[in-house]
């Protein structure tokens, strides 16, 4: 660790994307894990994070009290659960960090809190920290621009291992909102999330999610445009969770000397 390392907390330290965190961060320079955090009752409070995360003792004890941690840190990585990010959020403008958070499935309700924290943290908040994915994103936009809203339809179809509990993705949602974006239009109002049974023709103009799971897929998606007679397939697959933890990291270096503001991906990779 340098003097000079971006001091970190990953919460959810012993998920799946909080152990890949722990590995990334310490393998990439400018930044250094300084504290880890799991629920109170948690049978990971008390391990060293190095040794869960297959690196052997960092010297980094999991620990179930965040403000505690926060207020020594400069950021946060959060990759935990709707009600935990939005608990989470309060807590670094109360400390006034950055807080980076990847965790899907946020409500309405749950993204306004997190945009009032907003006022006193710098939140970098994304369904997908890949460069990949946000480049994928940027493509859908245009394209859903130039082809024409009622001769062409969109679907997007995704996959992702069998342990995910919200569906469509984060990163589904996101592709989805900016093909909407690029339509001009609004994606809750235009969405179709789930078909079965007798639907019905489909309604034109709609843009329609398809939802696979299985395995251990880390993520699949596509954004399918159809038209009479030829189709257009954009697609991103994900090998190795390490991109998104590489991006959250990224999202924390970047926000260090930004204004506290609600920000995405795009604006860190220069693509808004
Ligand atoms: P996971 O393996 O279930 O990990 C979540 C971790 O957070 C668990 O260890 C969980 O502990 C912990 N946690 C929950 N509430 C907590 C609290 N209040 N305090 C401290 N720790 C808490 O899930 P995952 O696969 O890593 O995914 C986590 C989230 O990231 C999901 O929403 C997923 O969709 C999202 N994700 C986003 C991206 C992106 O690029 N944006 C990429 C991958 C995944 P318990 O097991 O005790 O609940």
């Amino acid at each position: 660790m340098s003097g000079t390392d971006m001091k970190l907390v990953v919460v959810g330290a012993a998920g799946r994307m909080g152990q890949t965190l722990i590995r990334t961060i310490h393998a990439m320079t400018g930044a250094s894990v300084f504290a880890a955090v799991e629920r109170p009752g948690s049978a990971f409070v008390g391990r060293d994070a190095g040794e869960l995360a297959g690196l052997g003792p960092m010297g980094v004890t999991i620990t179930d009290k965040p403000l505690e941690a926060f207020v020594e840190a400069e950021g946060v990585l959060d990759f935990t659960s709707p009600a935990a990010t939005v608990e989470f959020s309060g807590l670094a403008a109360q400390a006034r960090i950055v807080h980076v958070i990847g965790t899907t499935g946020c409500s309405t309700e749950d993204d306004a809190r997190i945009k009032a924290a907003a006022r006193h943290a710098r939140i970098v908040k994304s369904g997908n920290m890949s460069l990949g994915v946000n480049l994928l994103g940027v493509l859908t936009q245009q394209a859903a621009k130039a082809l024409g809203r009622t001769d062409w339809d969109i679907e997007i179809l995704e996959m992702h291992h069998k342990h995910k509990v919200d569906a469509p993705s984060g990163t589904a949602l996101l592709l989805g909102e900016a093909a909407a974006r690029g339509r001009g239009i609004d994606l809750g109002e235009n969405s179709v999330r789930v078909r079965d049974g007798h639907t019905g023709p489909r309604a034109a103009g709609s843009i329609g999610f398809a939802t696979l799971r299985g395995g251990s897929v880390i993520g699949e998606h596509s954004v399918i445009i159809a038209g009479e007679g030829e189709q257009v397939t954009l697609s991103h697959s994900a090998t190795d969770r390490a991109i998104f933890a590489r991006g959250a990291v990224t999202a924390a270096l970047w926000a260090r000397d930004k204004k506290p503001r609600f920000y995405t991906m795009l604006d860190v990779l220069g693509l808004n």
